[in-house]
């Protein structure tokens, strides 16, 4: 006997079949596309508020696929870390960013660089390892790197995790916890974690303009992350009025595209060359 949503069913059902197909193909091509150039990191400035003063980047990968053109990180990123490949992909993201710390360096720039990490780098002993070996052959201070972790990815198995970031953390790198305010957070969890710094989450940045419960949200979430003594970031800053209300609240540093978009590495550094420029 057939019910109503069959038909749904009908048409969801090859859908499915047809986005598995294509997360599966992506997965098979990923390590081919991280060694012929395909996969790129682009950076996304992070300023000081109220000085305006570039403080770093967050690196974003990206992934030009010759088939599918370019793909967002939100198609290929969560099927990639569903894999063991996702530590080549951390690797690589970490690699390109400490060539990048280490030649604003060179040139009298202290830039720090925050790399986003996924369940399984957090699941990983040997992974902060791999950071300290990293750092000593770019010869970066662990202070110019900055992980960036969801609160989902450290309590997904937090008996495995927090050794790794308590290690992580004994090196002197910088740890922030992404997307605050989207899960289940709370003062006592936050408390518990060896992180130094809060991103405000962007969908409260984004509708404080509009949304005085959103503007309740970022103002309480500056305010806790002060008084536990972290430094405050938020993202999704896209017009002067929200970069104002930040300021107003005391919010330290400021990413969105107010400031600029994520650029590839040559725009990046032409963006950042007519901005130090003085
Ligand atoms: P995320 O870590 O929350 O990164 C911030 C996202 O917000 C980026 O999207 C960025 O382009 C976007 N964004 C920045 N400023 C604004 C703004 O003013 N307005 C709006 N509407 N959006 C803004 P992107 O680059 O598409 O990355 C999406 C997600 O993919 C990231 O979210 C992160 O979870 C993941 N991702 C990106 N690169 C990596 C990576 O190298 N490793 C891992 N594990 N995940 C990554
Ligand atoms: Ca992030
Ligand atoms: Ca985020
Ligand atoms: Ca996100």
């Amino acid at each position: 006997q057939a019910k109503a949503g069959d038909d749904a069913v009908r048409a969801y059902v090859p859908a499915m079949g047809q986005m598995f197909k294509r997360r599966f193909e992506l997965v098979t091509q990923f390590r081919h596309a991280l060694d012929s150039g395909q996969v790129t990191v682009h950076y996304q400035p992070k300023v000081a508020l109220p000085s305006r003063e570039v403080v770093g980047v967050e690196a974003l990968v990206r992934w030009r696929h010759p088939e599918y053109g370019p793909l967002d990180p939100d198609e290929f990123v969560p099927a990639v870390e569903a894999t063991g490949l996702v530590d080549a992909l951390t690797g690589f993201v970490m690699e390109c960013s400490l060539v990048r710390v280490r030649q604003w360096l060179d040139r009298g720039l202290r830039l720090s660089a925050a790399v986003n990490l996924s369940v399984r780098n957090l699941a990983d002993e040997t992974f902060p390892d791999r950071v300290a070996d990293a750092l000593r052959r770019h010869d970066v201070p662990p202070r110019l790197l900055t992980f960036e972790l969801t609160e989902s990815g450290v309590m997904a198995d937090p008996e495995r995790s927090l050794p790794v970031l308590r290690r992580l953390h004994a090196l002197g790198v910088v740890l922030a916890v992404d997307d605050f305010g989207t899960g289940y957070s709370s003062l006592a969890y936050l408390r518990q974690l060896p992180v130094d710094e809060v991103k405000i989450d962007k969908s409260f940045v984004l509708g404080m303009g509009t949304d005085l419960g959103d503007m309740a949200v970022v103002r309480s979430i500056v305010e806790l992350g002060h008084s536990l003594g972290l430094t405050v970031v938020a993202e999704g800053v896209e017009d002067d009025a929200a970069r104002e209300q930040l300021v107003g609240m005391g919010c330290d540093i400021a990413q969105g595209y107010l400031i600029s978009r994520p650029l590839a590495e040559d725009r990046f550094e032409a963006w950042l060359r007519a901005r130090t420029i003085r």
